[in-house]
């Protein structure tokens, strides 16, 4: 059995007013697991809500001289229970390489955080037929040889889907999740992310190989997620 997961990403939006809108989405997450990776400054704000926390990155280094970084250890102590790792706006705004991302999953792994592992094709990788190759060699580069059901979710996120409004086809999904199906196995669970909401989600939970998503601006309003969440449950 795989875990349904619907996590939200904040990335860099919620202020303390924002822990209200947690609550109404904590007090309304029922049927599946519900994450919310809200920024940095609000996880001890939220860590009092019910909900599931995760950080949006951590660093591979537990501590040490790494101005305005966030370790893993720092995201546990403040109430993370997972991590995202190798999201594509960190892997283009702050060039992170499949190397960089595999430590940092580990990183994750050593304090007992679920890494949620997340890959994705550009825009001009898919026009070019890349999309499967770009996908193998990410998996190969980021994913740890120690990746468990438990200790490791993988996010299916074009690059193009992501916060453009153009979700991708239940097609183009499940070719992706069926090939990542057959390279992990049975037990991990495999979220799409990109542009999903309230109207797209039940055709893409309704694919064999997917058990959740990672939603960015959906999930900053219970309104938008809970729909979101209860298409899943
Ligand atoms: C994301 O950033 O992980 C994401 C999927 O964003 P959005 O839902 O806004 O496309």
């Amino acid at each position: 059995m795989t875990r349904k997961i619907a996590a939200g990403n904040w990335k860099m939006n919620g202020l303390r007013a924002s822990v209200e809108e947690a609550r109404a989405i904590a007090s309304g997450a029922d049927g599946c697991t519900v994450v919310i990776c809200p920024p940095a400054t609000l996880l001890v704000p939220m860590s009092a809500l019910g909900v599931a926390l995760g950080g949006q990155y951590c660093h591979a280094s537990t501590s040490g001289a790494h101005t305005g970084d966030i370790s893993a250890p720092m995201l546990a102590d403040a109430g993370a229970t997972w991590c995202i790792t190798g999201h594509s706006e960190r892997r283009a705004d702050h060039g992170e390489s499949d190397a960089d991302v595999r430590a940092q999953t580990e990183a994750a792994w050593s304090v007992g955080l679920t890494a949620i592992l997340c890959l994705g094709e550009t825009l001009a990788q898919r026009e070019a037929g890349e999309t499967l190759d770009v996908l193998r060699s990410q998996m190969d580069g980021s994913l740890p040889s120690g990746a468990t059901p438990d200790n490791t979710v993988i996010a299916y996120e074009p690059v193009w889907a992501i916060g453009t409004g153009k979700v991708a086809t239940p097609d183009q999904v499940a070719e992706v999740h069926d090939a990542l199906r057959a390279r992990v196995g049975p037990g991990f669970s495999l979220l799409y992310g990109g542009s999903v909401k309230a109207g797209n989600a039940a055709d893409l939970f309704a694919l064999d190989n997917v058990d959740g998503a990672l939603v960015g601006g959906a999930s900053l309003a219970a309104a938008d997620f809970l729909p979101i969440v209860k298409a899943l449950a």
